[in-house]
């Protein structure tokens, strides 16, 4: 299970009652941070979940309403007793800007460990020791307990969005083990995932295993026009987070302009990409009310969610 906290709502900048969009990912006990503005920290600290357990950041662009709560934040974890390193995840010259944010806060007790525009896969091990990362190449493999892969957005800096995939394994098949006449010695390694050559024939996890289940995909888009490549990426996702600036379709220009969506395109996005369910976050601080618009979305994809700070969601593997 994957519990989610959405810790601000807001873009541009923080007002009474809603902070920057952030979103923190709790699993197996250790934790992800995406983007990282103004007040961020002062949202955990109201939710509580802790800070020394967040092993991943990952920032989304270098825009200060994503960004400019890192020192702080850094600086908050290092005082909570962290002398593990933390991986930090993000676009084009993410190296650069991590390097100057972190002159404001040159004594943190752990190494930053930064990875800039990871094309490819990186798959994550979780251990009570924290969360490893490395490239990996396949979305299914079950030696990564987690992938996330990222997509390059349309905004006015370089931008991506992420998306995390927790594999769900296969049931165990005895029927099939002993009609492909599997040694029995060797069931609980195919299980894991592993290929084994016994006796010089290679054994397969897929002579041991049951059908293909879906796992749990998680994805988290901001700060972008809706291009076309999005509705691929997020495919079939439990929870897609999409940011949606503007609520009214009067604003559609604006959102052109400043290169965000209106919440009706979020929707669209939400309906092409097959999703279970969307919710809206980043809200342009003239937005007083964002549930006044959510009809705009609903009526293009139902299952839509207008965020506010601090809202829980658990996703779950659905039964099979
Ligand atoms: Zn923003
Ligand atoms: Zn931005």
């Amino acid at each position: 299970m994957l519990d989610i906290a959405l810790l601000g709502c807001g873009g541009s900048m923080p007002i009474p009652n809603r902070f920057l969009t952030s979103l923190l990912i709790k699993y197996k006990g250790r934790k992800i941070l995406i983007d990282c503005g103004e007040g961020t920290q002062v949202s955990m600290k109201i939710l509580k979940w802790g800070f020394k357990s967040i092993d991943i950041i990952c920032i989304t662009h270098r825009h200060g309403d994503h960004i400019l709560g890192l020192p702080g934040l850094l600086s908050t974890i290092g005082n909570s007793g962290r002398t593990k390193p933390i991986t930090i995840i993000g676009p084009r010259g993410i190296e650069a800007i991590i390097k100057g944010l972190k002159l404001a806060v040159p004594n943190i007790p752990f190494q930053v460990e930064i990875i800039e525009d990871p094309k490819g896969l990186l798959g994550v091990k979780v251990s009570s020791e924290g969360m490893k990362v490395k490239k990996t190449i396949h979305e299914e493999s079950y030696n990564d307990d987690f992938v996330i892969s990222t997509l390059e957005l349309d905004h006015s800096v370089p931008c991506i969005g992420y998306s995390f995939y927790i594999p769900r394994r296969p049931k165990f098949n005895i029927d099939k083990a002993i009609s492909n006449e599997v040694p029995k010695e060797l069931w609980k390694k195919l299980q894991s995932g592993e290929v084994v050559i016994y006796e010089g024939k290679s054994f397969e996890p897929k002579m041991v295993l049951g059908k293909e289940r879906k796992g749990i995909k998680l994805s988290y888009i901001m700060d972008t026009r809706p291009i076309d490549t999005i509705s691929g990426f997020i495919r079939n996702s439990d929870l897609f987070i999409c940011e949606g600036t503007y609520g009214d379709d009067e604003d559609l220009e604006k959102a052109i302009k400043n290169k965000h969506m209106i919440f009706r395109e979020a929707a669209q996005l939400a309906y092409e990409g097959d999703v279970d369910e969307l919710l809206i976050t980043h809200f342009s601080p003239a937005m007083d009310e964002p549930e006044l618009y959510i009809e705009n979305a609903k009526k293009i994809f139902y299952n839509t969610n207008i965020g506010h700070d601090r809202l829980i969601k658990s996703i779950s593997f659905k039964d099979e």
